[in-house]
């Protein structure tokens, strides 16, 4: 983790630096990702636990904080399975099962470490809305609409934690 380039960015942030030996995969072939990991642009994986990022979003100096904070919502959920221990895999397997994404404890979490990185580094309400109106666009198709409106709810109220 310590070694992407964006990592003097996040380093200070208490919650980030904890993770700087963390081991994570970067991607850098764009077909590859898009056939695999679809249209976001990190993931994690809780066995084994990493974190996957797409080359050409996050390892660049120019980063915009809107990506960076995507990585510190995938430094979430490792910190949220680390919380777990013995009991992740039962998690995982129930997590999948409801089918309920951003509804869960560990989305909360995770998201609730993003919107805490944007406020530490300056960001307002208003700006933490506008990189979910980002990701809602890419992740959500037109005939989508329902999900779309459900899933903003839900992150909203996560912004509202937060602000
Ligand atoms: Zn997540």
């Amino acid at each position: 983790m310590s070694q992407l380039q964006c990592w003097d960015r996040i380093k200070d942030f208490d919650f980030a630096s904890k993770f700087a030996g963390l081991e994570i995969v970067v991607i850098d072939d764009e077909e590859k990702w898009k056939s695999v990991y679809g249209s976001n642009d990190s993931k994690s994986s809780h066995n084994p636990k990493t974190i996957i990022l797409k080359k050409e979003i996050f390892d660049r100096q120019d980063i915009t904080d809107g990506d960076i904070s995507w990585l510190i919502h995938e430094i979430g959920h490792i910190d949220f399975y680390n919380g777990l221990g013995e009991n992740l895999d039962e998690y995982m397997e129930k997590y999948y099962q409801t089918g309920e994404y951003a509804n869960s404890e560990m989305e909360q979490k995770a998201f609730e470490k993003q919107f805490q990185f944007l406020k530490s580094i300056g960001k307002t309400k208003t700006e933490c809305v506008a990189v979910i109106e980002n990701y809602l666009e890419k992740t959500f198709a037109e005939n989508q609409e329902g999900e779309k409106s459900k899933e903003r709810g839900q992150i909203m109220g996560y912004i509202n934690m937060v602000y």
